[in-house]
């Protein structure tokens, strides 16, 4: 029985190989972050900006930059580049901003405070990582069919930990820039309330541990979940906790409770 596995095992590892090496060939153009394979929509048919919207837009980044700054106390990296049309020949048609860690150029669907205060968080996660020496975060991903194959046989882990913090990150600024960041915010009537549970200091929390738990019984993905996971973690220190969630992302054993690797990375930061 063993050997049958090897020999499947090896099998698609070789198959996998030859259609990774073609899926390389062909992607020449950098992805941006948080794409996803959905309906989607040709870059070509989104409006381009007049010259005084793209003003207008460069000014927000600014802003909101500044805001942060006093908001959470940091000091924004040099602003990344903003761009007017996607670098990617289609994206997903839900996709309202994108930023790419590689040439640090971001990309926003409309002028709008929220958006841009999220894409900037993805930014100063990414100069965090590069000034400790660490690289782009989150790191290039494995594309294609090989990445997949991996998968299946369980041998690689921390792409979706590092997609869920990453996304917790970005959606704590998108909504802590804004309003008191220490307070859990889910817009009003936002169905994810159902799925988190009072507190006894009256505070809400993730009701269940379970990462697949949350995927099948809520529509939430990782910048609902990612969010009520990380805050905790944020609140206490803004810096150390990104930091510490780059090093650590949730593992595939992780995703089966959130709630003890929250505790874990609590704990290393009472430990520094
Ligand atoms: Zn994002």
């Amino acid at each position: 029985m063993r050997k049958i596995y090897l020999v499947g095992f090896l099998g698609s590892l070789v198959a996998g190989a030859i259609l990774f090496k073609n899926f390389n060939q062909s992607s020449s153009n950098e992805k941006g972050l948080e794409l996803i394979v959905e309906d989607s929509i040709s870059v070509y048919d989104l409006p381009e900006p007049t010259e005084s919207q793209k003003d207008s837009i460069r000014r927000s980044f600014e802003r909101i930059a500044d805001l942060q700054e006093k908001r959470f106390g940091i000091k924004h990296p040099e602003l990344p580049k903003v761009i007017f049309r996607p670098k990617e020949d289609k994206i997903p048609k839900s996709k309202i901003g994108l930023y790419y860690t590689s040439s640090n150029e971001v990309w926003v669907k409309k002028n709008e405070d929220g958006y841009i205060a999220h894409e900037l968080a993805h930014e100063l996660a990414n100069k965090l990582s590069q000034s400790l020496g660490r690289g782009t975060w989150p790191p290039k991903s494995l594309d294609g069919f090989f990445y997949k194959i991996l998968k299946w046989w369980g041998l690689y882990d921390g792409e979706e930990g590092t997609k869920l913090v990453s996304e917790g990150i970005a959606t704590y600024f998108e909504r802590g820039t804004f309003r008191d960041p220490k307070v859990l915010f889910y817009a009003p009537n936002d169905s994810f309330w159902f799925h988190l549970k009072k507190q006894e200091n009256g505070s809400h929390d993730l009701a269940y541990t379970n990462f697949e738990r949350y995927l099948r019984e809520t529509r939430a993905g990782e910048y609902d979940l990612g969010y009520a996971l990380v805050r905790p973690i944020l609140n206490k220190d803004l810096e150390e906790g990104i930091e510490l969630l780059m090093k650590n992302p949730p593992t595939n054993k992780d995703f089966r409770d959130l709630l003890a690797y929250r505790d874990r990375i609590l704990r290393m930061m009472e430990e520094h």
